[in-house]
């Protein structure tokens, strides 16, 4: 289990300037895990995406897991 999080700047709820980036990687023999999280500890505002090699929904071939899909930026 890796984390990798990163203040990415304004928060798009209240506008505070704590919004952090946190990105967490899951990897076990049958399952990879890559979540993304973005929160603001100033007025809760939390949203979350996990790709996961399981999920039966297929996938959009262009969607990058190592890419935030809400900022864009890469894992470090
Ligand atoms: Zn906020
Ligand atoms: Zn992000």
């Amino acid at each position: 289990m890796s984390r990798d999080r990163q203040m990415i700047g304004d928060c798009p709820k209240c506008g505070g300037h704590d919004l952090a980036c946190a990105y967490n990687h899951f990897e076990s023999d049958e399952l990879t895990i890559d979540s993304w999280e973005h929160k603001c500890p100033g007025c809760g505002f939390r949203e979350t995406t996990a790709f996961r090699s399981d999920d039966e929904d297929a996938k959009p071939e262009d969607v990058d897991p190592h890419i935030c899909p809400y900022c864009a930026r890469s894992r470090s």
